[in-house]
Parts: structure tokens; C-alpha cells; sequence
């Protein structure tokens, strides 16, 4: 019994982070939109650093083409049609009990307003639209966004595989100030919408992407490094390299242009009531 009432998460060996970094992750409050390749990486993740509050957002059930890279799925997920929520739970409870989550089996439009009480959201989602709508709404809601990108691209006759993490603050720059999206983008995805079938995804760069992520949400809460934060790194799965985006450079001391109304920031009708 005494060894039930002990805490099971030991985070001795990352107390580097700083002093009061245990506390700080356990208070801490993350959205993850979208519980797919990235999402699920990203949650098993936080949950071994010690992060004690999750909103989880994803409508879908398991199917057996997720089996591929969704961490925590079983064939026995496949075979109930799982929801993703409820694996992303399930995975959280298993390594720290104590954890507080909302699983939240509905798409994150339609519970907007539960993002709110979260201090970061962590996209991990395909759509560039659905991509912009998240970034919108951080900007209004005044919270951080770490935005998850994965790209397939057949080049000639070989595929190109990597892709991009972007911390998105408000009043600092955005999507569109780092070119991942332009009404272009927006357009072409709009009217080829149910036609491209489902999006090439595999787990390493996965993998490699969630672990960016989740790097940049650490820096973020615990700036344990000293150093500052890059807004923009890209992963180039063919090389086996990340790197600071070479697009930061053009972009110092530019301000973003993007989101300027007043209607852009902050919520008048929160908290309701
Ligand atoms: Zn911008």
C-alpha cells in the first residue's frame, strides 16, 4: 500500500532542467490538437517529462492504416475502432497516474473555446487550413503555438521526407511570415480537397518532429539552455539533418503584418459569464 501512495513519476534525473522545472510541468497545461504519427509521440513524451494537465483534441477513431505510427496503438485498438483519445489517454495514465486529462473526442472547432485555459497548444495536424485556424485562434487566445509540419514530396523519381517546427508567438512572427502558408497554399489545398487520398506519414520523421516539438515547448517553460529559442527549425529526413531556417535571418527585426486588427488579439466575451 505504501508503495501505491508514492508518486510513480520520478523526475530525478532531469532536474537540470532548473529547480523548480518538476513543478512547472506538473502545473503546466497542454493542448494537443490532432492524435495522429506527431500528436501521439508528442503526448507520450510529456507525460514522461512530467506535464500534469493535457486538453487532447481528435475526432477519429483507430484504423488499422494508423497502426503504423500511432505510439501506443495495439492490433486491439484496431480491431474495437479505438478513439484516438482514448489511446492517447491510456498511454498518459500508464506512465503518470496523477496526470489530469481531457480527452475531448470531437474536432477541436467545436471546443475552441477549451483551449482557453491551456498555456500552450501543440499543433499536429495535416491541413494548412486547419494549420491557419489553430494559429488564428492562439493569437486571440494570447497563447503559445508550436506548430507540427510533416512533407512528402516525390522529387523526379526518389521522395523527399522531412519537415518543420515553428513556435508561434503572438506578436512575433507567424505562418505566413515564415512562408509555411500563403493564400496560395490555402487556395491550392482548398480545391483539391478529397482528392490527394490520404497523406504519406511514416514514424521516424514522426518522430524526430514531435521530439522538436516537444524541445521547443521545454525551452519555452523551462529555459534551461541560456540560448534563445529559434522560431523555425527544419528537418530534412534525406540528409538526417535539422537546422535554424535560413528564413530567420530575413526576417530579424521584421514585425509580423498578419495580425494586426484588434479583433486578432484577445477574447472580450472570455471568461464568460
Ligand atoms: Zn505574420
Amino acid at each position: 500500500m505504501e508503495r501505491l501512495k508514492k508518486k510513480a513519476l520520478n523526475l530525478e534525473r532531469q532536474r537540470f532542467l532548473g529547480p523548480e522545472s518538476e513543478t512547472v510541468l506538473d502545473r503546466l497545461h497542454v493542448a494537443v490538437i490532432g492524435l495522429g504519427g506527431g500528436g501521439s509521440h508528442v503526448v507520450q513524451q510529456l507525460a514522461h517529462l512530467g506535464v500534469g494537465n493535457f486538453s487532447l483534441f481528435d475526432a477519429d477513431l483507430l484504423e488499422d492504416t494508423n497502426l503504423n505510427r500511432v505510439v501506443g496503438a495495439t492490433e486491439k485498438d484496431v480491431e474495437r475502432a479505438t478513439p484516438k483519445t482514448s489511446i492517447a489517454l491510456r498511454l498518459i495514465k500508464g506512465i503518470n497516474r496523477t496526470a489530469r486529462v481531457q480527452a475531448i473526442r470531437t474536432k477541436w472547432q467545436a471546443e475552441a473555446d477549451r483551449l482557453h485555459e491551456c498555456d500552450v497548444i501543440l499543433g499536429c495536424v495535416d491541413s494548412l487550413v486547419e494549420r491557419a485556424q489553430i494559429e488564428a485562434t492562439a493569437r486571440r487566445y494570447l497563447i503559445p503555438y508550436i506548430d507540427v509540419g510533416m512533407d512528402v514530396h516525390l522529387v523526379e523519381e526518389h521522395y523527399a521526407v522531412g519537415g518543420q517546427v515553428m513556435v508561434s508567438l503572438p506578436g512575433h512572427a507567424c505562418l505566413r511570415c515564415m512562408g509555411i502558408i500563403s493564400e496560395d497554399v490555402l487556395g491550392a489545398e482548398t480545391a483539391h480537397y478529397g482528392e490527394a487520398g490520404p497523406r504519406p506519414q511514416v514514424i521516424w520523421i514522426n518522430g524526430v518532429l514531435a521530439s522538436l516539438a516537444v524541445g521547443s515547448l521545454v525551452k519555452l517553460v523551462a529555459p534551461w539552455h541560456g540560448n534563445q529559442m529559434p522560431a523555425l527549425v527544419e528537418f530534412d529526413g534525406n540528409e538526417q539533418t535539422v537546422e535554424h531556417s535560413q528564413k530567420l535571418r530575413l526576417l530579424t527585426d521584421r514585425v509580423c503584418v498578419h495580425f494586426t486588427q484588434l479583433s486578432d488579439f484577445g477574447d472580450p466575451f472570455w471568461p464568460k459569464g
